[in-house]
C-alpha cells in the first residue's frame, strides 16, 4: 500500500490540525522510510520485521511520541501522530501478502518467523480499489475540513 497510506495522512490533518501536513505524511510512512533506512545501512530486512512488525511499530511510536511531545507539549498531538504510525501497520496487515506485486510475505507481529495478513492485495482489483478509495477519501476529508476552516473565519 502506498496511495492508501498517503490518503490516511491527508485525513489525519482533519484531527491533527496543529501539525503540518508534511509531518503527518511522514508519520504514516515511517515504516516504509525505516525500510529504506535499513537498506541504506546494509541491514537486510527480508521479512520486514525491522521496519514493519507490530513490535517495531510500537518502538517507532515510543521514540516519536517523545519528539512530538517536546515540539507540541500536548498528548493529543502525540496520540494523533502515533495513531497514524499504527495505521500503517493496520493497513499493511489488511492488505499483505502483496501477491499482486509478487510479495508472498505477510506482516510480522512480534517475531520475524511468522507473518500474517488478511490478503486484500491478492487480487489487482482489491488492491486498486483499496488504494484509490483511501486516497480519495483522505484528500476529500482534507479539502472539506480546509474549506470549513476558511468559511468559519
Ligand atoms: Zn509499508
Amino acid at each position: 500500500m502506498l496511495l492508501g497510506h498517503i490518503g490516511i495522512g491527508f485525513a489525519g490533518k482533519t484531527i491533527g490540525k496543529k501539525m503540518p501536513l508534511w509531518l503527518l505524511l511522514i508519520a504514516v510512512m515511517i515504516p516504509d522510510l525505516m525500510s529504506f533506512f535499513f537498506i541504506l545501512i546494509g541491514l537486510a530486512d527480508e521479512t520486514g520485521f525491522w521496519s514493519h512488525s507490530l513490535l517495531m511499530t510500537t518502538a517507532f511510536s515510543a521514540i516519536s511520541s517523545v519528539i512530538i511531545f517536546i515540539i507540541y507539549r500536548h498528548f493529543y498531538e502525540v496520540l494523533v501522530f502515533c495513531g497514524l504510525i499504527y495505521s500503517h501497520w493496520l493497513c499493511d496487515y489488511i492488505s499483505w501478502p502483496l501477491e499482486v506485486i509478487g510479495m508472498s510475505n505477510g506482516i510480522n507481529i512480534f517475531s520475524a518467523k511468522k507473518t500474517y495478513g488478511l490478503g486484500l492485495y491478492q487480487t489487482l482489483p482489491g488492491a486498486l480499489l483499496c488504494e484509490f478509495t483511501l486516497l480519495f477519501l483522505g484528500i476529500g476529508l482534507y479539502i472539506i475540513s480546509y474549506r470549513y476552516k476558511n468559511k468559519s473565519k
